[in-house]
């Protein structure tokens, strides 16, 4: 009798990669298969340190063409989703292998399509391939492994989808990508972490997510028809105008300065009233990496405020986004769910 049962989904990124030309270390990296991955690892083997000591059984998936994360797209998310969806009963915990670039979108997504999740989906990397004789991807992976086999370590079981990268263990839709050269590439700006895996490994339990009562189930369809819009000191509103013209647009995510100010110009404020008033759902979301949006605090966010605009809160633009594309596929009633805390991702004020 197995002590945990773990599946581990390889989808590709620099964890696994390796050079397009072999030997030549100039040429670009491109995923190698799940056999490349799992030969680095020794303790992932049938009598390495997990199975053999601990007692976990591994399954191993794979997607059949592995990818760069930046080729992600809602139909990699589905199938991520599918995978988990026909395995939820049979595994402890969950755990997926993902590139970096665009892993807390996918986390923010899964957060979201996951409904009532009672078991951990830890999704880890690495900044440097397995093969690198300095590679982050052993401790990163072993990291995750303790993470989603909770019970065999005597950790408390974590019933979210998480990102586990370099010692800290942060909520998925609170995390985002904050360096692409630094082991430590990810950070949860807004939201304390919810562990660190040290020489000693802690989690706060405190800020954990409550087991859910009702059964799980997956909702994985996301609207694409959205747009995100970063403002900047001589932004020509028309563009706005224009956008509000298009008839597949449903929703914008408008990146805006400080607590979620904007210009308070006339042509501006017909733009945004244009854009609402033509149907489109526009989220305020702050361009500040702590940022809390507050359109009450300065004239200049009432504006916003007052032509209908939804208050992000202190969402990540990860979190905001997958939020957007999901609640636009599954949800009527969309401005009232987007100011709702759903899966941990808002702070309410
Ligand atoms: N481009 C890679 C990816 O996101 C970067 C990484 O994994 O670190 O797949």
């Amino acid at each position: 009798m197995p002590s945990a049962k773990i599946l581990i989904l390889y989808t590709g990124g620099t964890i696994g990669m390796g050079h397009e030309i072999p030997g030549d270390s100039s040429s670009p990296l491109i995923p190698q298969g799940w056999e490349f991955l799992q030969k680095a690892m020794p303790a992932l083997s049938f009598d390495g340190f997990f199975t053999k000591e601990k007692g976990i059984e591994f399954t191993y998936k794979s997607f059949e063409h592995v990818i760069d994360s930046s080729e992600f797209a809602p139909a990699h998310w589905a199938d991520i989703l599918d995978i988990l969806s026909l395995n939820y009963e049979h595994f402890d915990g969950f755990i997926i292998i993902h590139g970096t670039d665009t892993m807390a979108y996918t986390a923010s997504a899964l957060s979201f399509a996951l409904q009532n999740l009672g078991k951990p989906v830890v999704i880890t990397g690495s900044q440097l391939p397995i093969f690198h004789p300095r590679t982050d991807a052993i401790s990163n992976l072993s990291n995750a492994i303790y993470i989603a086999a909770a019970k065999v370590f005597n950790l408390p079981m974590i019933p979210e989808v998480l990102i586990c990268f370099n010692d800290k263990l942060l909520r998925g839709n609170r995390s985002t990508k904050s360096s692409s050269k630094d082991f430590s590439g990810f950070e949860s700006p807004s939201f304390p972490d919810l562990g660190s895996l040290e020489q000693a490994i802690q989690i706060w339990d405190k800020y954990i997510l409550p087991l859910p009562i009702a059964p799980f189930r997956v909702l994985p369809n996301f609207e694409t028809n959205i747009i995100i819009i970063t403002l900047f000191p001589g932004f020509n509103p028309e563009i706005l105008s224009r956008l509000a013209n298009d008839k597949q647009l449903k929703g914008v995510i408008l990146r805006t300065f400080g607590s979620g100010n904007a210009p308070s110009s006339e042509t501006f404020i017909r733009a945004i009233k244009l854009l609402v008033d033509n149907g489109k759902t526009v989220l305020n979301i702050s361009q500040c990496q702590e940022g809390f949006v507050n359109m009450k605090a300065y004239k200049t966010g009432n504006n916003l405020f007052l032509c209908g605009i939804i208050s992000g809160a202190d969402m990540t633009l990860e979190a905001a986004t997958a939020k957007m594309m999901w609640l636009l596929a599954n949800e009527k009633d969309l401005n009232f769910s987007l100011l709702k805390n759903l899966k941990g991702e808002l702070s309410l004020n």
